[in-house]
């Protein structure tokens, strides 16, 4: 066996595809939000300077000083490791504050931190629904890889319902038994079509046909809700949610995950997750970096407000140039282009010739003809940034010869379930 070849030959099939990856050598600039230098590759001693337009450091906290600072001290302090997993050693006071805040944010008894949002899902999704038995999970089209990953972990029956499809969900809970456990799980804000779930809807239902509920919160905390406890918070249906999942890493600008819920649910996934048993623990740094970004935004409501005025903003003006921006109520910014090498040489134009970065979005983060560029707008942009922005995808869509014309409908997603659209193989026979 040729074991090189093998791997030669996987990486070339992406290729092929237009599914291959190319990351931006970037370094961000913490003073200077959203600037960053760029590192071109073979041109890494000669960087240059571009603005970041596809952060998911939503509010540019990451870059906040009371969050340096936080992250600074508690190094000097404690070191630069945790030192053990949580049992062993590894319970620092940091991650102790932590938990508390956000058990405080959502209005929850108790809260677990995970190493990564990734990992709240895998562990608190597949924990909760194999700890209950005979347990079916009522998925939602469009899950984020990490809660399929803990839908498939848990070992559970599993149904899909079609994306914020409240009466197909309706349908499939109405053909239980009114007596078995039922495990519903949805996110509340969609970050690549940047739509946003009726919660109360499925809340209800829920109540009626007594399923417990599990939302990811994960593009919603911090950026929603008068104290950034996310759009459960801000609809006032927190206390009506078992389960609320969120990540320390996007609007809240540092690392982690976490849950919120019961204090009996708590302490039964701390007891039996192996990925949160058999891990370290995150750095105090890291901890108190989060716990200040939460602590702020939960007092502070400017840069929410100025991140939606953004958003609204940048939405308008690319509108107003005619560049297809998909309609959603929310912060996300997506401008359909619908081929992926298309996507990938618009991207690299606006790097190349404008210094403006945007990530292309291609397969299989989302449906093939679907390539979009995401665009997330921050407090931290200025209306010259937008104007430049403007006039630098006009010239890209021109020179490319886009399309421009409204994106009239969101184009539908095949589910992301569907075991055809799988990344690997291995999955693909594991869904099947
Ligand atoms: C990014 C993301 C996660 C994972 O969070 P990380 O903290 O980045 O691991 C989970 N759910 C959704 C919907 C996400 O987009």
């Amino acid at each position: 066996m040729d074991y090189e070849r093998r791997f030669q030959d996987a990486i070339n099939r992406l290729k092929a595809e237009e599914r291959y990856r190319i990351f931006a050598n970037l370094e961000r600039d913490a003073s200077r939000f959203p600037m960053a230098m760029w590192r071109p590759a073979g041109e890494e001693h000669s960087p240059r300077e571009v603005t970041v337009w596809c952060s998911n450091d939503y509010l540019g906290m990451g870059g906040h000083k009371d969050v340096i600072e936080a992250s600074v001290s508690a190094a000097r302090a404690h070191g630069a490791g945790a030192g053990g997993t949580r049992n062993i050693s590894g319970t620092h006071h940091p991650i102790v504050q932590l938990e508390a805040e956000l058990a405080d944010l959502h209005g929850k008894p108790a809260s677990l931190v995970f190493t990564s949002g990734w990992v709240s899902n895998l562990a608190g999704i597949s924990t909760i629904a194999s700890l209950l038995p005979n347990c079916v999970i009522l998925s939602d089209a469009q899950n984020h890889n990490s809660m399929i990953e803990g839908v498939r972990r848990s070992g559970c029956e599993k149904k899909v319902w079609r994306h914020n499809d409240v009466d197909h969900l309706e349908e499939l809970l109405a053909a239980e038994p009114i007596e078995r456990c039922k495990l519903v799980v949805f996110e509340s804000l969609y970050s690549m079509d940047g739509d946003i779930a009726p919660i109360a809807a499925i809340v209800a239902l829920a109540e009626r046909y007594n399923a417990m509920t599990y939302i990811d919160e994960v593009h919603a905390v911090g950026i929603y809700g008068p104290r950034g406890g996310g759009l459960s918070e801000r609809e006032g249906l927190a206390h009506r949610i078992d389960v609320i999942e969120g990540t320390l890493a996007k609007g809240f600008g540092s690392l982690g995950g976490y849950i919120a819920a019961s204090a009996a649910v708590i302490d039964a996934v701390r007891s039996y997750a192996p990925s949160f048993i058999f891990t370290s623990t995150m750095p105090p740094s890291v901890a108190a970096s989060a716990t200040a970004a939460v602590r702020h935004l939960k007092r502070s409501n400017a840069e929410r407000e100025r991140h939606q005025d953004m958003a609204r903003m940048v939405k308008h003006a690319l509108r107003a140039a005619g560049l297809p921006v998909m309609d959603n109520p929310s912060h996300i910014v997506p401008v359909f282009v619908g081929d992926a090498e298309r996507c990938r040489a618009a991207s690299e134009m606006l790097l190349e010739r404008h210094a403006i970065y945007i990530q292309p979005i291609n397969y299989p983060t989302v449906a093939k003809g679907t390539e979009r560029l995401r665009i997330t707008p921050t407090p931290a942009h200025s209306e010259a940034q937008v104007a430049d922005l403007v006039e630098s995808l006009v010239d890209v869509w021109t020179t490319l010869g886009l399309r421009f014309e409204p994106a009239k409908v969101i184009p539908l997603r095949p589910a992301a379930q569907d075991p055809a659209q799988c990344v690997y193989p291995e999955m693909r026979k594991a869904a099947e």
